[in-house]
C-alpha cells in the first residue's frame, strides 16, 4: 500500500499546481493499514474537509490508475481533535469563487521586484542582475546551481524580463534543457538540423533551465556545446541553472563541464529564518493581505523549509481557512495550521544535524553524501534517508529532493537500512550510534 500511495502522490505532483500539491497534498498521511481501503491522514480537519472537496475525484482516479482497479480511498484526520473546531466551520462554508485552490493569488511575476535576497542567495542574485544590466560582458556563462525550490528558475526568468524590458531589440531565448532536448531530437528526426542551426545563432541571449538533462545524451551535448561556442564567441550572455554543481554532474561531456566552469558559478542555499521570514511578508503582501507579527515570527521560525514552496503551501493554507471562515488570522490559526505539520521535533532533529553526525561518522565527506559513489558514500547516503525519514519524519518526496532523488530510490533506501540493521552488526552499530547521538 505505501508504494500504491508513494506512486500516487508522485503522479498527482506532476499533474497538480505546486501549489496545490505542496498545499494540500504532500503533507497527507498513510494511515496504518487494516482494510482494503486506502487511508491517508490530513493534519486537521480542516484540511481534510479541503482536501475532500477539491481533490478527493482526483486522487481516487490517479489511486485506480496507479492500481490497476478502483480502490477506496478514505480521507481522514490523523491530527489531535481539537482542529475540529476548524474544521466544522469551514465545512459549512460556500464554495470558494475560483475554482481549484481558491485562495491562490495570481501569481506574482518571477521578476527580480520580487525576489528576496538573503545570504542564501546573495552572490546568484547580484550576478544575475549584473547579467541583465549588461548581458555578455562579463560572468559569460552565468550558472546558478543549488536545490529544489530555491530560486533558479525565478532568477533566470528575472533575467530574461529585465533584458528584454531594458534592450528590446535583443532576442532572448528561454528554454527548459529538455525542451531544448525536444527541439533537437525533433529536428534531427525530420532532417532540419540547418534551421535548429540557424534559430539558435540568432540569439542574443540563451537562457537554459535545469541543465543537468541533457547530461548523458550524447549528441545532444555534442550540439549544445556547438551553440554554447558559437554564441560565447559572438559575446553572447548564456544563464543556466542546475541542481547542482557542474563538476557534480554525472555523465556530463568534459567540453561542457569545462565550459561552465570557466563562468560565473553562483549556489543558491536553503533561507534562513531571517529570509524566510522576510520571503513570507513578501508573499503576503504580493497577494494582498498581511500577516501578524506573532504570525510572522511562528512561521518564519517553525517552517525550517528547505524549499520556498514550503512557504508558498503555509501561507496558501492559513489564505485559505481565512478567505473562508471569519477567523482572524492568529497564532492559534497559525499552530493549528501549521504546527502539526512541522512538529517542534523537527526544530530539534535538524536535517542539518542528522547529515553532519552521518557524515562525521561515517567518514564521508559532506559533499559526497548527495553525489558521492563509492560504497561508503551510498552507505551514508542511504542511512541519512533513513534517519531523515524515521527521526526527522520528512516525506520520501522531500527526501528525494534534497538528494535529487526518485521518492522509490529513498524508499528502496529505507528499506535497505531497516533489513539490514537487523543482520549486519556493522550496520546496527552505526546505526545505534547515530540515533543515541540525535
Ligand atoms: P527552483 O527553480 O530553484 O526549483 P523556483 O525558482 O521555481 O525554484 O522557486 C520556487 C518558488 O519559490 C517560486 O514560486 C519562487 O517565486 C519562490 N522563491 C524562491 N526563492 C525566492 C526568493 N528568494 N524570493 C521570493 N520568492 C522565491
Ligand atoms: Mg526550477
Amino acid at each position: 500500500m505505501s508504494t500504491l500511495w508513494d506512486q500516487t502522490l508522485a503522479e498527482l505532483r506532476h499533474d497538480l499546481s505546486s501549489q496545490d500539491y505542496v498545499a494540500w497534498i504532500s503533507c497527507l498521511r498513510m494511515a496504518p493499514e487494516g482494510s482494503d481501503a486506502l487511508t491517508v491522514e490530513a493534519p486537521s480537519a480542516f484540511h481534510r474537509n479541503w482536501v475532500q472537496k477539491h481533490f478527493l475525484e482526483r486522487i481516487r482516479s490517479t489511486v485506480a490508475s496507479v492500481a490497476g482497479r478502483p480502490v477506496p480511498v478514505v480521507v481522514a484526520v490523523g491530527a489531535p481533535p481539537m482542529m475540529a473546531a476548524v474544521g466544522a466551520v469551514a465545512a459549512n462554508a460556500p464554495r470558494p469563487r475560483e475554482s481549484g485552490n481558491g485562495a491562490a493569488p495570481a501569481t506574482p511575476p518571477l521578476s527580480f521586484e520580487t525576489f528576496v535576497v538573503g545570504s542564501c542567495n546573495e552572490l546568484a542574485h547580484a550576478a544575475a542582475r549584473s547579467v541583465a544590466e549588461a548581458p555578455g560582458r562579463q560572468f559569460n556563462p552565468l550558472v546558478i546551481h543549488g536545490g529544489v525550490g530555491l530560486g533558479k528558475t525565478h532568477l533566470l526568468n528575472a533575467v530574461a524580463h529585465a533584458i528584454r524590458a531594458r534592450f528590446r531589440s535583443y532576442r532572448v531565448l528561454s528554454i527548459g534543457a529538455e525542451a531544448f532536448i525536444n527541439e533537437m531530437v525533433t529536428a534531427v528526426r525530420r532532417q532540419q538540423m540547418d534551421a535548429f542551426h540557424a534559430r539558435y545563432r540568432r540569439i542574443d541571449t540563451l537562457i537554459v533551465d535545469d541543465v543537468q538533462f541533457i547530461a548523458g545524451k550524447e549528441r545532444t551535448q555534442e550540439e549544445f556545446l556547438h551553440t554554447f561556442n558559437l554564441l560565447c564567441a559572438a559575446g553572447k550572455q548564456i544563464v543556466l541553472s542546475s541542481d547542482r554543481a557542474p563538476r557534480d554532474i554525472p555523465q556530463l561531456e568534459q567540453g561542457l563541464r569545462s565550459r561552465f566552469e570557466g563562468g560565473m558559478i553562483a549556489e543558491v542555499t536553503v533561507p534562513d529564518s531571517e529570509t524566510r521570514r522576510r520571503i513570507l511578508e513578501r508573499k503576503a503582501a504580493l497577494a494582498g493581505f498581511t500577516l501578524p507579527e506573532p504570525v510572522l515570527a511562528f512561521l518564519a521560525t517553525r517552517v525550517r523549509a528547505i524549499s520556498v514552496r514550503e512557504l508558498e503551501g503555509a501561507l496558501t493554507r492559513i489564505r485559505a481557512v481565512a478567505s473562508l471562515t471569519t477567523r482572524p488570522v492568529d497564532l492559534a490559526l497559525a499552530e493549528e495550521l501549521i504546527g502539526p505539520l512541522y512538529p517542534e521535533t523537527r526544530d530539534r532533529v535538524s536535517v542539518e544535524r542528522v547529515e553532519s553526525l552521518v557524515c562525521a561518522q561515517l567518514a564521508v565527506e559532506a559533499s559526497q553524501l548527495a553525489a558521492g559513489r563509492s560504497s561508503r558514500a551510498v552507505l551514508a547516503r542511504q542511512i541519512a534517508m533513513f534517519l531523515l525519514k524515521k527521526l526527522v519524519g520528512l516525506s520520501l518526496a522531500v527526501i528525494g529532493e534534497r538528494y535529487k532523488r526518485d521518492h522509490t530510490t529513498v524508499l528502496h533506501a529505507v528499506r535497505v537500512i531497516e533489513t539490514r540493521r537487523t543482520c549486519d552488526p556493522e550496520v546496527r552499530r552505526l546505526v545505534g550510534a547515530l540515533e543515541e547521538k540525535l
